[in-house]
């Protein structure tokens, strides 16, 4: 059974003070979700929003963690720094830190068995761009950021996977439902592939890409998508949280793996 999570990476948005508040206004809205609620918040806010989300069914996540226990890397957090407010989840790799600050999947790999390593839980960021899908060379791009960027793992289902297609992240454009339901199903078959299939069919694989309260419905009802990873409207609390409902009437609860159908 894979239980839906949704999480919302803030980015580089909401000062400590205004995302206390956000959280705040959030709690009852998604106080009845039928998935897994986490917000992943600059790491300036964490010690805030820990105490703001403490009691609440809402998850701490952070948006990068160092893969070195400390040491000599001004301007990082290490998994440690991260456990002591309570942080459950970390994004890894995320596209803006491939494309801005240098991330690749050896540190992506590095970063990652480190938070297992510390018992959080890696919210692992793949995704190709657009002349990568126009090229035809999807596939390859995603099999190569499993095999490099997840490589040691030991059980793929201890993490979480985002596919995140450049192409519609912060553009408004949106992989079609059934386009990001047959990507993932190629990343959970390469998971099967690179690591057990047991453990392929348990890992909870997101959506990520200019996701909303219009196209989540759609997108949630796909059998591979276990998720989404939202990043513009994770910011009101009335649109993050529309999402998370998106299974108000429970119709949809958890996703059974293929061997239990
Ligand atoms: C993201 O940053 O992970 C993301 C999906 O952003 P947006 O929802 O704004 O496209």
């Amino acid at each position: 059974m894979r239980k839906p999570i949704i999480a919302g990476n803030w980015k580089m948005n909401n000062t400590a003070r205004a995302g206390v508040a956000l959280v705040e206004e959030l709690k009852p809205l998604v106080k009845n979700a039928n998935c897994e609620v986490v917000v992943c918040v600059p790491a300036i806010d964490i010690p805030a929003v820990s105490e703001a989300v403490k009691g609440s069914n809402i998850a701490l996540g952070a948006q990068n963690v160092h893969f070195a226990p400390k040491g000599a890397y001004t301007g990082e957090i290490s998994a440690e720094m991260l456990n002591e407010y309570g942080v459950k989840y970390v994004i890894i790799g995320h596209s803006e830190r491939r494309q801005y600050f240098g991330e690749t999947d050896e540190t992506v790999n590095k970063r990652t068995l480190a938070a297992l390593e510390a018992g959080l839980i890696p919210i692992v960021c793949i995704g190709e761009s657009l002349e990568e899908r126009e090229t035809g060379k999807t596939e390859a791009v995603l099999a190569k950021q499993i095999k490099e960027g997840m490589k040691g793992i030991d059980d793929i289902s201890k993490i979480v996977i985002a596919y995140e297609p450049v192409w519609a992240i912060g553009t408004g454009k949106t992989a079609t439902a059934e386009q990001a339901n047959e990507t993932i199903g190629f990343i959970r078959k390469t998971c099967a592939e690179v690591f057990c299939p047991k453990c392929a069919e348990k890992v909870r694989i997101q959506y990520g890409g200019s996701m909303n309260a219009g196209n989540c419905k759609q997108l949630m009802a796909m059998p591979e998508i276990d998720g989404g990873l939202i990043g513009g409207a994770s910011l009101k609390a009335h649109d993050f949280s529309e999402i998370a409902n998106y299974d108000k009437g429970g119709m949809a609860g958890m996703k059974l793996s293929k061997e239990l159908l």
